[in-house]
């Protein structure tokens, strides 16, 4: 197996956050699961560790970290999202100033609220909850936030860092990496620690801005600039034969919202598989969430991320750490 060859047995044991999937029915109905499953929330308690100290340190010299989430509408997904969100954020003891917003607000309006907060000294990180009604450009909103108090690392400038991948880019005070990919990235680094990434084939599906694309450039930048230097594929809903780029790959991350779109015959055995989608689908009598992945997908690859409890809560973990370090350079700037 894949896994076992080339990670090694004695590293296994060193791994933190795995587990056996309990009682998970496999494709054919039958009760088996061989890949080990990848705990997101052990993972995020490794990434919001230290963070409550971090934050009563800041406000014992005058700064209260701040995180204003701006919500339009009443998305019912969002809901869900930012409900974890302020979980997370009281359990650390980080403030956060939800701003509601009516579904008909227009552009300039929007734009208008979004300078007020980043002008606003208090406030240290700015989200704008996505999606946004049609009448938005998301991507036009999304770069209204001042770079540093943007904590999703959505804006031109700090995407145009990760893209550009620079020493400089990296230690620029107003660099934040996409909570998604910083989760990707730590569920690699922590979930899966001591296991060398450098030249193996990673294929990322999506490729959207802020979710597919941030993760393969991650995977893929050379790893002094805290990259994996993986040989990294994206595909997308127009790439021919899914499969054929798919089984190649020694970590496959899927970011679609297609539910079962990923079936076993798809993926390398032993391969590691990230799933990040996120999808609601109804059941005769509940809702029930489920990824990107076929169920069967857990008799192939060798570790494999849960949905729910996989990249969800180290996203959030990761929006979490963004804004502590977004306030804590607050405090740099102030003391120099
Ligand atoms: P998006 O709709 O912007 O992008 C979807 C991407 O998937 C596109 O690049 C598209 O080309 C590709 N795609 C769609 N159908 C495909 C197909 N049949 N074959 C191959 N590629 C296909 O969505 P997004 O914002 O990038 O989010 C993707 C998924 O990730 C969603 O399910 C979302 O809910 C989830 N998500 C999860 C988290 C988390 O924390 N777990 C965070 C953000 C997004």
């Amino acid at each position: 197996m894949w896994a076992q060859g080339r990670i090694g047995a004695q590293l296994l044991s060193r791994f933190v956050g795995l587990q056996r999937p309990m009682g998970l029915m496999s494709w054919d109905g039958s009760r088996r699961g061989r890949a080990t499953l990848i705990s997101g929330q052990m993972v995020a308690d490794q990434i919001l560790h230290g963070l409550k100290d971090k934050i009563q340190r800041l406000e014992t010299i005058g700064i209260q970290p701040c995180l204003v989430p701006v919500v339009v509408g009443q998305d019912p997904v969002s809901q869900i999202y930012l409900r974890k969100k302020l979980e997370a954020a009281r359990a650390i003891g980080l403030r956060m100033r939800i701003q509601h917003v009516p579904a008909e607000v227009s552009s300039a309006e929007l734009m208008a609220l979004l300078d007020h907060l980043n002008r606003d000294e208090h406030v240290h990180g700015i989200i704008v909850q996505l999606p946004l009604p049609s009448a938005l450009n998301a991507i036009d909103i999304g770069n209204a936030i001042q770079p540093a108090k943007d904590v999703d690392g959505f804006t031109q400038q700090n995407l145009g860092a990760l893209v550009q991948s620079s020493e400089v880019a990296r230690l620029s005070i107003l660099n934040h990496i996409p909570c998604t990919a910083t989760a990707v990235k730590k569920i690699l680094e922590i979930g899966l620690a001591g296991h060398d990434w450098t030249g193996q084939r990673a294929v990322v599906i999506g490729r959207s801005l802020n979710v597919g694309l941030p993760i393969a450039l991650v995977l893929e930048s050379d790893r002094q600039n805290g990259g994996f230097d993986m040989t990294t594929t994206i595909c997308h809903r127009n790439t021919v034969d899914l499969g054929a780029s798919t089984r190649h790959a020694d970590v496959l991350v899927t970011a679609t919202g297609v539910p079962n779109l990923i079936r076993p015959e798809m993926v390398k055995p032993g391969a590691v598989v990230i799933d990040v989608g996120l999808n609601r689908i109804k059941l005769s009598d509940r809702v029930k969430l489920v990824g990107d992945c076929h169920p069967g997908v857990w008799d192939v690859a060798g570790y494999m991320t849960p949905v729910p409890g996989g990249v969800g809560p180290c996203t959030v973990a990761s929006l979490m750490y963004n804004s502590v370090l977004a306030a804590n350079r607050t405090a740099i700037r102030l003391s120099v």
